[in-house]
């Protein structure tokens, strides 16, 4: 047993099978938590008698427990909410033609969720003039048939009415955190978000102020074609890092390239199916240039998107030109679980063949990372994206490249281990290790004895972050 002196834990974990993800690949049964981080690892009986009276000790049932997961390239707050998340009360697609059929479906919602939960509704624009009522149900009609959840509906894109209870909750930073609960039902305990402008950060600080920032936000402040300036975080002096373990600078992000979808991914051969066509580059070689060394020398680490054939056509040479560089690739397969079929035309076979080449990029050194670019398209789901990798069965049901397949430890590590030495927090997260976070997910099924492409369905019983259970399914 590992421990280290502090007071009565507040947490402990029993009767579980914890996965450690430490290089040794520890198991063990129960994990005591104090302040926020472990501080005792071991069997259960010894562990338990760490525990004071004011212990909260929770039996796994012999559950998995992993490391918190990270999902290292999301656009949470441009988001704000997946729109597969709204109920939808538009009259031009449900059957809603008064304010009573659009409380019941609030009260149905309501009635499938824990209470507390953001009910998130949209209604059709102008749509007062089409109910019997002629208007809008009010603020008193959401409080009678939805008491204990905070409710919104948009009626368009200027109308939002919300009840007490989501009044109160103040409309700041609600899309974030709404979007940041639907990282904790995937075990996602730290993102690293891409923002664009100054809003999202004021409402991640909100909710940090108003203790309501559940999961972990390293930002990454967009520079180039952004409402930031290139020189903005130079100017305040801040490095990566800057923050606390909840919110901090992760550094800089920005786009080289545009996308396959949109046929403007760079290439140093045209696409399959647009002979004059390779893409395009955003930021002039210069630029990136002078750019890229100001942040490293003023110790905020670039992120830059890099699309075309970084991610399609990795050759030996570029492969050891990234390690000699010191490069992390952050590959999305969630891009070619979702469309690489789509994809097949217009990047042609050649390409499509060494798409997502992870067994080779890992066999030539190279550092992989696991990031979603969700949730724009996509819900956040790192377990989705881990199965893609191990199984390589994509969601058109067939088999993209069986030959770069990784193992689940390989993968598990792309959003543990490697994804907290990305932020440069490899002391604090990645293992379950005794002295760094208690940033934890329970798992229904261990991920390490199915077949990989069952890995995407496992439940998440329980997140804790910090300590603390945020998530319960
Ligand atoms: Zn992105």
């Amino acid at each position: 047993m590992k421990q280290r002196a502090l007071p009565y834990p507040d947490l402990i974990l029993f009767n579980g099978k914890i996965r450690t993800l430490t290089y040794d690949g520890a198991l063990v049964e129960a994990l005591a938590c104090a302040g926020g981080r472990i501080v005792a690892a071991g069997q259960s009986d010894v562990i338990r008698r760490l525990a004071g009276p004011d212990s909260r000790q929770i039996d796994l049932q012999n559950k998995i427990a992993i490391p918190g997961l990270t999902d290292t390239h999301v656009h949470l707050s441009e988001k704000g909410t997946a729109e597969k998340e709204y109920l939808d009360c538009r009259d031009f697609y449900a059957d809603v033609h008064s304010i009573p059929e659009i409380l019941e479906r609030l009260t149905k919602r309501a009635s499938e969720i824990p209470k507390g939960s953001w009910i998130v509704a949209h209604g059709s624009p102008m749509q007062d003039f089409r109910l019997k009522e002629k208007r809008f149900p009010d603020r008193h009609d959401l409080d009678r048939a939805v008491p204990d959840h905070p409710v919104s509906i948009a009626f368009g894109a200027h109308i939002t009415i919300a009840n007490s209870k989501a009044l109160a909750l103040a409309g700041i930073g609600r899309d974030s955190s709404f979007a940041l609960n639907q990282c904790l039902e995937r075990g996602v305990t730290t993102i690293h978000d891409i923002v664009r402008s100054g809003e999202p950060i004021r409402a991640y600080q909100e909710l940090l102020r108003e203790g309501r920032l559940d999961a972990r936000v390293s930002l990454l402040p967009r520079v180039i074609e952004s409402h930031i300036g290139s020189n903005s975080l130079i100017e305040l002096g801040l490095h990566s890092g800057f923050g606390n373990e909840w919110l901090r600078i992760g550094g800089v992000k920005m786009s080289i390239d545009g996308g396959i979808t949109g046929r403007n991914a760079c290439f140093y051969e045209p696409y399959e199916d647009d002979p004059h066509n390779c893409g395009i580059i955003r930021i002039p070689q210069d630029e990136l240039n002078e750019t890229v060394l100001q942040c490293h020398q003023a110790g905020l680490r670039c992120c830059v998107h890099a699309i075309g054939d970084c991610n399609w056509l990795s050759t030996p040479e570029r492969m050891q030109r990234l390690v000699r560089s010191g490069i992390i690739a952050i590959p999305n397969i969630s891009i070619g679980y979702y469309v690489g079929d789509a994809i097949l035309d217009c990047v042609g076979e050649k390409r499509l063949a060494k798409a997502f080449p992870f067994r080779t990029l890992l066999k030539n050194g190279v550092t992989i990372a696991g990031g979603s670019d969700a949730p724009g398209y996509w819900p956040v789901d790192p377990l989705r994206d881990i199965s893609a990798c191990v199984s390589r069965k994509m969601r058109w049901g067939e088999v993209l490249v069986p030959e770069e397949r990784i193992s689940a430890a390989e993968a598990f590590a792309m959003h543990t281990t490697t994804a907290a030495f990305v932020g440069f927090e490899e002391n604090d997260k990645g293992t379950l290790d005794v002295g760094k976070l208690a940033d934890i997910a329970i798992l229904a099924e261990d991920p390490f004895e199915i077949p990989g492409e069952r890995i995407k369905d496992i439940r998440v019983e329980m997140t804790i972050v910090g300590g603390e259970v945020k998530y319960q399914a």
